[in-house]
């Protein structure tokens, strides 16, 4: 495979940001290499500066859910950047995107749009905090919540834990304001609330936890969360800004039917363009400015070619069997790797696929189940190294790093996926080795 080209830009890249990247896990440190140069995508497939094509499994970290370039929101995009890209001012457009989700999802009443995943985030915890005037939250090991100072907090060691920075330069009096507990400990979560009792303003998950691993929580323990809650008047916030209308229209909540108090979406929502988003009841929501006195602003908030790209594809979503044809291709997927394991005669005990809807999370481990960060094997990721380097000389793009999930859109072709089954079963031969 050629990489001149990817590489020449890389060097360049490198004399203007830091890492050569705008994201560090785009610089393919935890795999090892240069990273590929994308020139332009299609539907499922990606090719980079090189010529080389790729079917992309990377989806641009999960916002893809119809492929590249879908000629629908491309489209939407054309006519709305035609009348301006952006006014500062409110649009229709900004109503229609909130009508689409609202009339689908009966978990919100209100919502407000932002940029980002991680600005939505931020701003469902100071509402939160402002709603319950309470400082403290609880966050979990191994959900990721955007970048923003409160939520780059690691456990420390101990069953309740004032979390450790996990970046510098953020201060420790913020940190001493977020536990952090593991996932699937109901012992843990209980202590946290004893010990800070009515101190704790909300406790933030992501649902199905999809940024380290695919870290499956059990309903119940869901449910725990959302009693616990309500009994110390603690506010439940779901991060669904990478489940939501991934698994299913109205993401975790609806998979689950559980009542969040707040939810995050950002990713799908905006089409492949920044857009975020939290909504809460009619009542919460109030508590924002200029109705309440919880501030959050934002130039670009609810911009006009980013709501068009937002509702060109969430139309697609509602359609019918949207979602169920993309879990059966999911499905399909991983069976038809496994049977190509399996006809290799490739020894593969400790190969798994985990999956939910269209999200699926390859892990070097002999667990059948991973349902916290602890149970993920750093060790392991010798092994994904070689995969992932095997399948891109294959033709196949996954996130570079073992600890990424991968997507189906509604984009991949049947022959993608058998293409794909067999160069996994190629790349493992040699991974596994
Ligand atoms: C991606 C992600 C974020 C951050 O969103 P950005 O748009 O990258 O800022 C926050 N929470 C979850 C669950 C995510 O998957």
């Amino acid at each position: 495979m050629k990489r001149e080209k990817s590489e020449a830009l890389f060097e360049k890249a490198k004399k203007y940001f830091p890492g050569g990247v705008n994201s560090p896990v785009r610089a393919f440190r935890s795999v090892g290499g240069t990273p590929l140069f994308i020139e332009k995508g299609k539907g499922s497939h990606i090719w980079d500066a090189d010529g080389n094509e790729f079917i992309d499994y990377c989806g641009s970290w999960g916002p893809l859910i119809l492929g590249h370039a879908n000629d629908k929101v491309i489209d939407a995009i054309k006519k709305a950047v035609e009348k301006g890209s952006s006014f500062g001012a409110p649009t229709a457009l900004e109503n229609d995107l909130a009508e689409l989700i609202l009339s689908n999802n009966k978990y919100i009443q209100k919502i407000r749009f932002v940029s980002s995943g991680t600005e939505a985030v931020m701003s469902a915890i100071r509402l939160a905090r402002g709603y319950t005037k309470r400082n403290k939250i609880l966050k979990f090991e191994g959900c990721y919540h955007g970048h923003s100072d409160s939520l780059l907090v690691k456990a420390g060691s101990g069953l309740v834990t004032f979390g450790n920075t996990s970046s510098a330069g953020v201060p420790e009096s913020f940190v001493n304001e977020t536990i952090v507990v593991s996932l699937n400990n109901e012992q843990a979560v209980k202590q946290a609330f004893a010990d800070f009792k009515d101190q704790i303003a909300c406790v933030i998950i992501e649902p199905i936890p999809a940024n380290n691993g695919l870290l499956l929580q059990r309903k119940e323990y869901l449910q725990f969360l959302r009693d616990i809650c309500t009994e110390n008047k603690t506010l439940l916030i779901f991060d669904e800004v990478i489940n939501g209308f991934r698994i299913g229209f109205t993401g975790a909540s609806g998979y689950y039917n559980i009542q969040p108090d707040i939810i995050t979406y950002g990713k799908i929502i905006g089409g492949g363009l920044p857009v975020g988003m939290y909504g809460s009841s009619a009542e919460i929501m109030s508590h924002i400015s200029p109705e309440g006195n919880v501030y959050q602003a934002g130039t670009l908030s609810g911009n006009p070619v980013a709501m068009a790209a937002g509702i060109a594809q969430l139309t697609e979503c509602l359609k019918p069997n949207f979602y169920e044809e993309l879990e059966r291709k999911t499905r399909s997927l991983i069976a038809e790797i496994f049977t190509q394991l399996k006809l290799s005669k490739i020894e593969s005990s400790n190969f798994k696929i985990f999956t939910v809807g269209s999200i699926f999370y390859i892990a070097f481990t002999d667990k059948e189940v991973l349902r916290s960060a602890e149970e993920i094997d750093a060790d392991s990721m010798k092994y994904f190294r070689i995969l992932h380097k095997e399948l891109l000389e294959r033709g196949i793009y996954l996130g570079p790093s073992g600890y990424e999930v991968g997507f189906v859109c509604e984009a991949h072709t049947e022959d993608d996926l058998i293409k794909t089954a067999k160069a996994f079963a190629e790349s493992l031969e040699i991974a596994l080795k």
